[in-house]
């Protein structure tokens, strides 16, 4: 993932690297489902984006998306390789048709 040139050049920007510390500045521990579930104290490491910036088509969607402060998560790398392994596993279709209805729910709210 993440191939998309205008993924790639917002990712990049010092707007986006000044969001994700504030982030992580005001969430500093994993707010992933299995960490809060089990009560893990995890320290987060990156910051995910809960509606995928490749879910939109158009640079200024991506825009939106990826600087709105509710669209982020903090979470450890290691959470963060699993959330993707499940976001593109087959097996996993509730959590892509979840993961569908709620991405069209914030096109449709904001967009
Ligand atoms: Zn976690
Ligand atoms: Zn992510």
């Amino acid at each position: 993932m993440a191939k998309d040139p205008n993924y790639i050049k917002l990712i990049n920007t010092a707007r986006w690297r000044s969001l994700r510390m504030k982030k992580l500045q005001s969430q500093p521990l994993c707010e992933c489902e299995v960490c809060k579930e089990l009560d893990k104290i995890t320290p987060a490491e990156a910051v995910h984006h809960i509606v995928p910036i490749e879910s939109v088509t158009t640079i200024e969607q991506m825009e939106v998306l990826m600087f709105d402060f509710n669209n982020l998560m903090s979470v450890s790398y290691e959470c963060h390789n699993r959330i993707h392994r499940d976001m593109f596993s087959h097996t996993k279709v509730n959590v892509q048709k979840a993961n569908e209805r709620r991405t069209k729910r914030f096109i449709d709210r904001y967009l």
